[in-house]
């Protein structure tokens, strides 16, 4: 597999070096020069969610990866259960919170850590900005590789307690960094480090955000799982409402379903950063201001990964056919949390439940088999679900284990300067 540019498809690097550089020179991202032919037909006989992560991965990294190197970064990253529960009867809820951070980005996390650490590309340092849940699967997933650097770039009092204490508890080689500033901002920061040459030459920078393709590939995981389960039991495809913010997680399904997979339509929940499904509406692209909401994992108001969904679908019409987005409110995913702990018993955080919404809202055809994907455990987000359902939440134990370790954070204006001095002054500590 060859990877190019989405701005320069003239650029073309291995698996190895899409991985390892994150962003493509000039400030594109990669993307597969063109998907490989896969077999339907044999992947579906393969019911063991490692043997198929690892056969549908094969051609995205080879001939970097060997099958065997594949299926131990694979079992890293997929080390935990994915369930499809019942949603009332009429629908079904891809649960993707089982990871140790207990949020659908510990999969790609724990494949990116696992891979760099296979194809040898160690003492790097590793950037990434998060709104939340990204940074905390990312150091938990790096946190037993001390000889990478990890820093984390996160906006100051747009994450949740449980978030904050998730992203600043782990060893020194991680180094975490509280912004006065906005998720945009700290992902403006990202890029700028990434696009230093002096500095990423120095520091062997690379990035681990959605933006990285170790992350997105393995994403794709979870939905070869379901649809191909749900196609073994009704021969039919099946349906996605996806919770998004920066685009990352469904674009996995919609390249999965460019491979041929059983995948009908997949449908966008934002919340109030109406982006994407502006522009599905009129057709202009106008990155918003992001607006802080309730599901903070997704306040992204300039979804970098529209880049590759238009570099695979350039013409605007094919884009609407290919997906619907709709814009969720606080107060319905507030009175959605509620109804549905009182109806059903189910603990919604405040990402999946918008997906909940927009559920409701399209009203499905009963015929049709559609999957909710929820994004994160609502005890990572205990602030906001407790007060609304007048109840605890259970904690899983993995993430009662990160909440007993101390914590620290650096705090940062969000300006270029005072972030590359940060960086520097890590460059002197070696
Ligand atoms: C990151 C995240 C999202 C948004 O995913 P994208 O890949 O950025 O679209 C949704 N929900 C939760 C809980 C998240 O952590």
């Amino acid at each position: 597999m060859r990877y190019i540019s989405t701005r320069d498809e003239q650029h073309q690097v291995s698996p190895a070096e899409a991985l390892g550089r994150g962003l493509a020179p000039g400030g594109g991202l990669y993307v597969p020069k063109s998907f490989p032919d896969l077999s339907i037909e044999t992947l579906l006989g393969l019911t063991d969610p490692i043997a198929l992560t690892t056969a549908l991965l094969g051609p995205f990294l080879a001939p970097d990866l060997d099958a065997a190197q594949l299926e131990r970064i694979v079992r890293r990253a997929l080390h935990f259960p994915l369930p499809l529960t019942d949603h009332e009867g009429r629908a079904r809820v891809l649960e993707l919170y089982h990871g140790p951070t207990a949020a659908f980005k510990d999969v790609g996390a724990g494949f990116l850590s696992a891979a760099f650490s296979e194809l040898g590309q160690t003492g790097r340092t590793i950037v990434v900005a998060t709104s939340g849940d990204t940074g905390g699967a990312v150091a938990q997933a790096f946190a037993d590789y001390p000889d990478e650097r990890v820093v984390i770039l996160y906006p100051r009092g747009m994450v949740s307690a449980r978030q904050e204490q998730q992203l600043t508890c782990w060893p020194d080689h991680i180094t975490s960094i509280r912004v006065s500033g906005s998720f945009d901002d700290c992902q403006r920061l990202a890029k700028q480090a990434l696009n230093d040459a002096e500095l990423v030459d120095q520091l062997r920078l690379t990035s681990a955000n959605s933006i990285s393709i170790g992350r997105l590939l393995p994403q794709m995981s979870y939905y070869a799982v379901s649809s191909l389960a749900g196609y073994r039991e009704h021969g039919a495809s099946s349906h996605y409402i996806i919770p998004t913010g920066n685009l990352g997680n469904a674009l996995a399904a919609i390249w999965l379903r460019s491979l041929g997979f059983p995948i009908g339509q997949i449908v966008l929940a934002t919340n109030a950063n109406r982006t994407i499904p502006d522009y599905l509406e009129d057709g202009i692209w106008s990155p918003g201001e992001t607006v802080a909401t309730l599901a903070s994992a997704m306040d992204v108001g300039n979804p970098s990964n529209m880049e590759r969904l238009n570099h695979l679908l350039p013409d605007l019409q094919h884009l609407r056919d290919s997906v619907t987005a709709h814009a969720v409110e606080d107060r319905d995913i507030e009175a959605r949390i509620r109804q549905d702990y009182q109806c059903h018993g189910r603990f919604w955080c405040p990402h999946s439940a918008s997906a909940a919404v927009v559920h409701d809202r399209i009203r499905t055809d009963p015929a049709e088999h559609w999957i909710l994907v929820a994004t994160a455990h609502a005890a990572k987000f205990n602030d906001i679900v407790e007060p609304l359902i007048n109840a605890p939440v259970p904690v899983p134990e993995s993430l009662a284990a990160i909440l007993a370790r101390p914590s620290r954070a650096v705090d940062m204006p969000p300006q270029w300067s005072a972030f590359r001095s940060i960086l520097a002054r890590l460059r002197r500590s070696d």
